[in-house]
């Protein structure tokens, strides 16, 4: 597995949800926009509360509420990252507590993180959605989760595997006293990641800084929508709709909507509905008209790029782009 690199890939989850019909095409040039990304959040999005006070804050004994604040003061005083202090601040307590929590324990403490209602069947019923509803053939949906909280901690849960990539913060565990942050995933952070979706630069070890060409980018922000629940969301919800993507913001079923209503006033995001993702509900339907809407787009996009196909090289003539349309 290439846990850490992100290189990892879900099982199936790239086959295409409908098959071209025609097996004898298979060397002909096809219109290559059609994968769907669904990107989420974790914390306040999938899962109620912060994934580290299911078990890890109750082993060392501490009260979550009082630990954040410790936390968030110290970052404060210090001038210090938030994510950073907390990760050392974590297992600084533990330290003094004589806990000792290693990387397996992490992905046990895993099984411990309560997931909304519906979570574990949006999966599926979302991909029944877009195979029952494609216009086109050879349409993919992935989903994709980019979180500040803890890889160890994703990987335990039951819904790790459903995810195409996992891009969260981590642990080296090595370190020679306390296990030293790895990766980070800060609020701004996450939107590298959601280039790294769109230009299809998913090992962590390639650069993401090289310029890439609207039109060979295998996922266009149009073709995604980004689910999230506050304000550190907003530079993702901001930069996957200033690029033509979809944003949808969630608030906990039984909970508060205000700040909800803050990032629709503010146009952060094209819709808000509570966090219960089972089927027939408001997110599950509201979803379902951004997924209509995409797949309307892919199969309009499809026939442009039919079309600039048929008239290329009296387009290339008068243009003088050379071989390719900007349909390619
Ligand atoms: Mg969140």
């Amino acid at each position: 597995m290439d846990r850490g690199t992100g290189r990892r890939k879900a099982d199936n989850d790239d086959a295409p949800l409908a098959k071209s019909g025609s097996g004898g095409a298979a060397q002909a040039p096809k219109f290559d926009k059609k994968t769907i990304a669904l990107v989420y959040d974790f914390d306040g999005t999938l899962s109620p509360k912060p994934m580290q006070e299911y078990a890890f804050l109750p082993q060392i004994g501490a009260d979550p509420a009082a630990f954040w604040a410790e936390s968030n003061a110290l970052a404060k005083e210090a001038q210090a990252d938030p994510l950073i202090t907390y990760m050392h601040l974590l297992y600084k307590k533990a330290k003094e507590k004589g806990v000792r929590i290693d990387r397996r324990d992490l992905v046990a403490q895993g099984r411990h993180v309560e997931l909304f209602p519906g979570v574990t069947e949006w999966f599926d019923t979302i991909g029944d959605y877009v195979k029952s509803h494609a216009q086109s053939h050879g349409v993919a949906l992935r989903h994709y989760l980019i979180s500040s909280g803890l890889t160890e901690i994703v990987e335990g849960t039951s819904i790790y595997k459903r995810f195409h990539n996992v891009f969260a913060s981590e642990y080296w565990f090595e370190a020679y006293d306390l296990p030293y942050p790895k990766r980070v995933i800060t609020d701004t952070g996450k939107t590298q990641y959601l280039f790294r979706i769109n230009k299809g630069v998913e090992d962590l070890g390639e650069s993401i800084n090289q310029h890439m060409p609207e039109a060979v980018r295998p996922i266009p922000f149009a073709n995604m929508i980004y689910f999230g629940d506050g304000d550190t969301d907003v530079p993702s919800m901001a930069v996957t709709r200033k690029n033509g993507g979809h944003a949808v913001a969630v608030y906990p079923p039984r909970g508060s909507r205000a700040k909800c209503v803050d990032l629709f006033k503010a146009q952060r995001c094209d819709f808000f509905a509570p966090a219960d993702y089972r089927t027939g509900s408001e997110l599950f339907k509201r979803t379902c008209l951004l997924l209509d809407r995409i797949l309307a787009d892919i199969r309009v996009q499809e026939e442009m790029w039919r079309l600039g196909r048929g008239v290329k090289y009296a387009f290339a003539e008068s243009t003088t782009v050379g071989t390719s349309t900007k349909f390619n």
